[in-house]
């Protein structure tokens, strides 16, 4: 179910916004006025009837069209920073053998009851021990090995002793302290036993699970696929890097910003390029990405004349789902569906793009590459200064987080234009001021997203 005023009425009914000749009006989303509705006019006065969601229903309900995506196999290191799709179990005991968990002697504990610093007691080395080997040995009374960290407990012994309690003379050592049986014993399979699941479904995988997948034998593991991201920007003002430049044209920074933000959450961006500001080229250039499993489009979604995307996008198939996000930047963001592929209409204005892209894209594509925390970490910081807002809207403004004597303290990063790309350079953060502030005072805690996780 869209978004679209469902308070229209028509000719003093309830209205059909599909009919062609209306009187319409809205009691509730602010216009209140009466408009006529010729056919031709129809989709763009529609389209002014989207009644503006919050932040929180705009990502429920564009997560609710969201689904994981299949699988593929990977070796283990390719699957580092990926999210796992099967189950993984212990093949036999980690470790395999009780074993030693320090360099020392292997002892029986009963010969060492009474050593101590002042009455050592003296035992025969009768066999120096290795990780990686198995003692043929049963150690007797009076006896000792030198045993490595990680080798086999030799038949017999209860006890290690560290090397730093011992003192060695030739063929025997000397003992200065009474440890219990199971000193320095690590058992066998206490990191996990045979049957046990050691890595679940939906598990990230970081460095330990590939060491744990490594212990029991796994080189290769079925993850979920990293979607394609087409993207294509639209506007007639744009060119590429490396296209000649006049004074009334701009870099397309968004093509690249775009693809950076899908690379840096693990998916893969397709460059579908720009788009002049008509519906031929848009709607020719968004065909080439008809194939991926998301598209991207990037400015054109505003009230402009020029401003067609959605247009396009609708002729596409797609569903818009919602337009507008009671947010700041980023207010004319809008979602839909085309079939089961998400489409998200971002706005031109760099910091804007950014943004929704942070808020709504990335929960996303983390979503499709089946992972389950999909939000940025969120820390209370001090704000180290004044900020404006009127209210109505969610503010994300751009912001530096440091960590100091245990607290987190912000700072804004300067002008907070939509289109001042600087602000998000200098950002570690965004701190998000609710819909219903209004200025917010210098000392008073605000919450932050992190956008870096380092300090
Ligand atoms: P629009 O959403 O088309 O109204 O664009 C809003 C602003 O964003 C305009 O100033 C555009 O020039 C700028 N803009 C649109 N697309 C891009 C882009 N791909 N890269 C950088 N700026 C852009
Ligand atoms: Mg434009």
């Amino acid at each position: 179910m869209s978004n679209k005023c469902q308070n229209l009425k028509s000719n003093g009914r309830e209205g059909n916004v599909d009919e062609h000749r209306h009187f319409l009006s809205c009691r509730d989303c602010g216009l209140g006025q009466i408009f006529l509705v010729s056919p031709l006019h129809f989709n763009q006065l529609s389209f002014i009837l989207w009644v503006m969601i919050t932040a929180e229903e705009a990502l429920n309900r564009i997560l609710s069209h969201i689904q994981p995506l299949g699988f593929e196999k990977l070796s283990l290191l390719e699957a580092l920073g990926r999210v796992i799709a099967e189950d993984i179990y212990a093949l036999r005991d980690i470790p395999p053998l009780d074993n030693s968990g320090m360099d020392g002697y292997a002892v029986r504990s009963e010969d060492i009851r009474d050593a101590s610093l002042n009455h050592s007691v003296r035992l025969e080395v009768v066999e120096d021990l290795p990780a990686g080997f198995i003692s043929q040995r049963i150690i007797g009374r009076q006896q000792a090995i030198r045993i490595m960290t990680g080798a086999p407990i030799p038949g017999g012994a209860d006890s290690i002793v560290p090397v730093e309690e011992t003192q060695k003379e030739g063929r025997f050592v000397s003992i200065f302290c009474a440890p219990p049986p199971g000193n320095y014993i690590r058992r066998a399979g206490e990191d996990a036993k045979k049957g046990d699941r050691v890595v679940s479904a939906g598990d990230l995988i970081c460095p330990a699970e590939v060491g744990m997948l490594a212990s029991v034998g796994r080189s290769f593991v079925a993850v979920y696929q990293r979607p394609l991201v087409a993207i294509l920007c639209t506007g007639e003002e744009l060119v590429d890097i490396d296209e000649e430049l006049n004074k009334a044209r701009i870099v397309s920074s968004n093509s690249y910003t775009l693809a950076a933000q899908v690379k840096d959450c693990g998916a893969i961006p397709i460059q579908l390029g720009i788009a002049k500001d008509r519906k031929e080229d848009i709607g020719g250039k968004l065909r080439h990405g008809l194939r991926a499993d998301v598209i991207i489009s990037s400015a054109g979604v505003s009230v402009g004349d020029y401003d067609f995307v959605k247009d396009v996008l609708r002729d596409l198939g797609t569903e818009i789902v919602f337009w507008k996000v009671a947010i700041k930047p980023g207010k004319p963001f809008a979602f839909g569906v085309m079939g089961e592929k998400p489409v998200f209409g971002l706005p031109g204005n760099p910091v804007s793009s950014m943004v929704t892209f942070e808020q709504f894209v990335r929960p996303s594509l983390l979503k499709m590459m089946g992972h389950r925390r999909l939000l940025r970490p969120i820390v209370e910081a001090i704000l180290r200064e004044d900020i404006c807002k009127e209210s109505g809207r969610r503010h994300f403004i751009r912001a530096f987080v440091s960590y100091e004597n245990d607290r987190y303290f912000v700072t804004t990063t300067g002008a907070q234009g939509s289109g001042i790309l600087k602000s998000m350079v200098k950002a570690n953060g965004l701190i998000v001021l609710p819909e219903d502030r209004e200025t917010v005072r210098a000392g008073e805690k605000v919450k932050v997203q992190l956008l870096d996780r380092n300090f």
